[in-house]
């Protein structure tokens, strides 16, 4: 399955490394942790919108970074310290305020980008690389579809941030349970995982509107295969507007 949505998107930003302070950490939900870094470090970052991404890397705690860090530095001394990294959206970049909003999806399972969020405080620094190009909403489409689970939230809500106000617009969020809702600018159909209930079949339930779809698809693998099968398979969508994008595979680590 293609790791990249469908559509257009925008051209790469300058890709730099970055390291930035915690300002603030929040818990949006039970679930969902946002991590505000900020300062000067950010004076130039040029954000990309949308559904832009950044690689975080994630450094053993005993290793010695060179100084200054940068993407030329950090892959100078792979061969001898690698970070792991880890993908995750930029929610919100507010360049007058010099900051960036990551929301992290705390699971359960061990890992170290939601092991990170977990235990985030003011003053931890962040490291990360990018920002990705991003996708941009087909503005000759009939009406929008977004659907995907609380890792894409953050997308989702940057893609909501952009649509015109007259956009026709169907949003479809799967998380575990009606704590994990967020407040969205647009109606949104919410699926609950602990219920039983999936991202494919809440879509098949629905009435969706006529004439010509731009979708963003993205949340976990088999989820996507099951709703890329439906969009095909049943409503006879066109393959090009139906491209979802795995974000994680349940049972594997990320990287
Ligand atoms: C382009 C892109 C953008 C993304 N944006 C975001 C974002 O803004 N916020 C966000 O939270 N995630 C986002 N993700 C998903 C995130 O990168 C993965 O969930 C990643 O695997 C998390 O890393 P980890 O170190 O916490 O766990 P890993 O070490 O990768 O995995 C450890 C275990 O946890 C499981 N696991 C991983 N993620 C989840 C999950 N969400 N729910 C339940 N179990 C899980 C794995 O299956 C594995 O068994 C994005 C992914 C992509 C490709």
């Amino acid at each position: 399955m293609s790791t990249q949505t469908a559509g257009r998107r925008t051209r790469r930003p300058e890709t730099k490394l970055w390291r930035v302070p915690v300002v603030r950490v929040e818990r949006v939900t039970p679930r969902l942790a946002r991590v505000t870094v900020g300062g000067g470090e950010l004076a130039d970052f040029v954000s990309a919108g949308t559904d832009q991404n950044v690689m975080l890397y994630f450094y053993p705690d005993d290793a010695e970074l060179p100084e200054p860090l940068t993407l030329e530095s950090a892959r100078a001394m792979w061969s001898r310290v690698r970070p792991l990294t880890r993908t995750y959206t930029i929610r919100r970049h507010d360049p007058d305020a010099n900051e960036i909003d990551f929301d992290f999806v705390l699971h359960d399972a061990a890992g170290p980008a939601s092991d990170w969020a977990k235990a985030a405080r003011p003053g931890d620094r962040l490291i990360f690389v990018g920002p990705s190009p991003a996708y941009r909403p087909d503005p000759t489409a009939d009406w929008h579809l977004l659907a995907g689970d609380e890792t894409a939230l953050p997308a989702i809500a940057a893609i909501l941030d952009v649509l015109p106000a007259d956009a026709v617009v169907r949003v479809f969020a799967e998380v575990e349970d009606a704590a994990e809702e967020l407040a969205l600018p647009t109606p949104v159909t919410w699926v609950h995982r602990s219920a039983g209930d999936a991202l494919a079949g809440a879509v098949a339930a629905a009435d969706l509107p006529p004439g010509r779809m731009d979708a963003w698809l993205a949340g976990e693998r088999s989820s996507m295969v099951e709703l890329r099968a439906h969009l095909l398979d049943e409503r006879g969508f066109d393959r090009r507007a139906v491209r979802p994008t795995t974000y994680w595979r349940r049972g594997e680590a990320g990287g």
